[in-house]
């Protein structure tokens, strides 16, 4: 039987804006893996266009080299834009009203959508500082971060 190590490659039940299943790949595994069993947030730096991406990936989106290195960023970011969720869809992840944010880890050059909680709608603004809350059953998935909130 073959041994498994945190750096195989598997399947991310993904839920935050809608419910899917893809293939991780390498770089997604360990971004994954370390997120579950440490809660630690990585990118990966293109030291060619010295950009680190925020979630990793393989190939950087500017020059097209390979990224293989890893970098711990975060946990705390800023808000790059927002938006309210004021209408319920099926695929949708929650019942609205909720927010998305695009956030930027610090040391990322990239920003994400996440969920931002434990914040009123008319305090939200763009350069908010905020940190993750990380969820206490962490599966392997994005939602290992359950949201971000106000730091
Ligand atoms: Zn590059």
């Amino acid at each position: 039987m073959e041994e498994k190590h945190t750096t195989d490659t598997f399947e991310v039940d993904q839920r935050l804006t809608a419910h899917g299943t893809y293939w991780a790949g390498k770089m997604g595994t360990r971004f994954y893996t370390a997120l579950r069993d440490q809660q630690k947030i990585l990118g990966t730096p293109c030291t060619t266009c010295n950009k680190v991406f925020w979630p990793p990936r393989s190939i950087c989106t500017f020059c097209f080299s390979e990224l293989k290195d890893v970098v711990e960023i975060g946990p705390r970011g800023t808000v790059e834009t927002f938006t309210l969720v004021t209408y319920t869809e099926p695929i949708h992840p929650r019942t609205a009203p909720f927010l998305y944010a695009v956030i930027k880890l610090d040391g990322a050059d990239t920003g994400m959508a996440h969920f931002l909680d434990e914040v009123e709608i008319d305090k939200v603004h763009i350069g908010m500082r905020v940190q993750p809350v990380f969820a206490k059953d962490r599966k392997g998935n994005i939602l290992d971060i359950q949201y971000f909130k106000p730091i």
